[in-house]
């Protein structure tokens, strides 16, 4: 004990922290490079929904701005409704004749009844372009679009949207309608007044569906082969964030299964919901993941079990200590005298105090950090960082690159950097932002509650159950 200290040191209410220099967690985000061939498969899927009783061209994604050829993609811009024989129907709108054609042999006014005809629009199109080749006059756009202040929602044409026109027998418009998602559509129909806008919406239906996939050579490859949406895969990711570093620890033959809720219209698949369960096995670890809403109404995902929800951040990584400053988002600053945000939570705690790491994880920083003083930042999986300040020295072996255990020793209560006396600056950062440690907001922090165990229990036994069952199931029809 070298140190000598002076008059016992008044609990510092503060210190500095500009809390800038941290360096922003490597986004998930980064990892994505395939969304774009994603982003082409969901354009393929919305186009076959679409598919009414015209033609719908599907090309070999060939001309992909990265050249990442999907197995059965298409470019997101392909041709809709341009049948490869018709050369000059993108340009057809803009020639607009004005003569009625009956028989148009234009692939983007294609006749299935006399008087019912879908176009679809192209580039260049407009409403009244559009009008003029089915064959109306322009007093009827007019009077369509002017019958209602929702009506002139069919004036925002997106390429590729079809609009499927009615028309009486004396050539009159009867009914427009357009599909504007998998979800929505709008329609006018004529009537003794003039038209009616209506607008369908349809509720999906949510059913639950299993997916498993092994990875041999990126998360998101695997799981678009599993036939996961990119947003699904990231929230797989999320799910397991804490325990798994998406970024580093991935290797081939990691495994991943879940059941997450389908959303489905007209029995096609029109989007996904929450992940209800999950395993993922990564260099030979078995994690599990359960969503859960407690009787308060809070949901987070726990393992299978509900007793050891995974390894939860200890919330105060000093004993002994008090707080001194809480998490803000402004204060006066003791020493700068300016309002300053507060991102974290000071503990006071006498000089020589052993800090403890909050959660395993590598060491981003062990070191001198500018106003922290001794500092050591350890990420936690992908998701989660934490920063520790002031410290007098580092506990033997902290060093910057080195891994720590929940609960190591890796430091002592000091002053150094911009301080006022011995405390501990902690702060804790999910995906980049600063949070307060000392919220109940933070995901997995705490394990079930022990008077829920058996309602969680309930809901995870099935969901594991089912896990098992449906893999057995699929590795039975692969080995055929
Ligand atoms: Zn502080």
């Amino acid at each position: 004990m070298t140190s000598i200290s002076k008059a016992p040191p008044l609990y510092p209410k503060t210190h500095i922290l500009a809390a800038s220099g941290i360096a922003a967690l490597l986004s998930l985000t980064l990892l994505v490079f395939p969304s774009r061939e994603v982003e082409a498969k969901k354009t393929y899927l919305s186009l076959e929904l679409d598919n009414g009783s015209e033609l719908v061209l599907r090309e070999k994604n060939d001309l992909h701005p990265d050249g990442l050829n999907g197995d059965q993609d298409i470019s997101p811009f392909a041709k809709i409704g341009q049948p490869s024989n018709t050369s000059n129907s993108a340009e057809q709108s803009i020639e607009a004749d004005d003569s009625t054609r009956p028989n148009t042999e234009t692939a983007d006014a294609t006749p299935v009844e006399p008087n019912h005809k879908t176009v679809r629009v192209a580039n260049g199109d407009t409403l009244s372009t559009i009008f003029a080749d089915v064959g109306l006059p322009a007093t009827s756009l007019h009077e369509a679009l002017s019958s209602s202040k929702e009506a002139k929602q069919f004036s925002r044409l997106k390429v590729g949207q079809a609009l499927e026109f009615q028309l009486s027998a004396d050539g009159q418009l009867e009914s427009l309608k357009s599909t504007l998602s998998d979800l929505e559509s709008i329609s006018l129909n004529k009537n003794e007044k003039g038209f009616t806008f209506k607008r369908d919406i349809i509720k999906p239906d949510v059913k639950t569906t299993y997916a498993r996939g092994v990875i041999n050579s990126s998360l998101f490859l695997s799981a678009k082969r599993a036939g996961l949406s990119h947003g699904l895969t990231m929230d797989l990711a999320n799910v397991f964030g804490y325990d798994i570093d998406f970024a580093m620890d991935i290797r081939d033959g990691d495994e991943f299964e879940l059941v997450y809720e389908e959303k489905v219209a007209n029995n096609k698949h029109v989007g996904t919901g929450n992940i209800l369960s999950a395993r993922f096995t990564n260099r030979g670890k078995t994690f599990t993941a359960v969503r859960y809403t407690d009787k308060q109404g809070n949901t987070s995902y726990y393992s299978a079990d509900g007793t050891s929800m995974r390894k939860a951040f200890i919330r105060t990584p000093v004993d002994f200590a008090r707080i001194s400053s809480r998490f803000s988002n402004g204060r006066r600053h003791p020493i700068l005298n300016k309002i300053r945000a507060h991102k974290g939570v000071d503990y006071a705690a006498a000089r020589g105090t052993p800090i403890k790491a909050a959660g395993d994880g590598k060491i981003a920083l062990a070191g001198r950090k500018g106003g922290y003083g001794n500092t050591v930042v350890i990420q936690h999986g992908s998701r989660y960082r934490t920063l520790y300040a002031h410290m007098q020295g580092f506990a033997k072996g902290i060093r910057t690159g080195g891994n720590v255990k929940q609960g190591q020793i890796i430091g002592y209560i000091g002053t150094t950097g911009l301080s006022t006396g011995p405390h501990l600056h902690y702060e804790f950062q999910v995906n980049g932002t600063h949070v307060d440690p000392l919220s109940q907001k933070l995901p997995m922090a705490d394990p079930i509650a022990r008077n829920e165990k058996q309602r969680f229990m309930q809901l995870s036994t099935p969901l594991m159950a089912r896990m098992d069952q449906e893999k057995t199931t699929l590795l039975a029809l692969n080995k055929r």
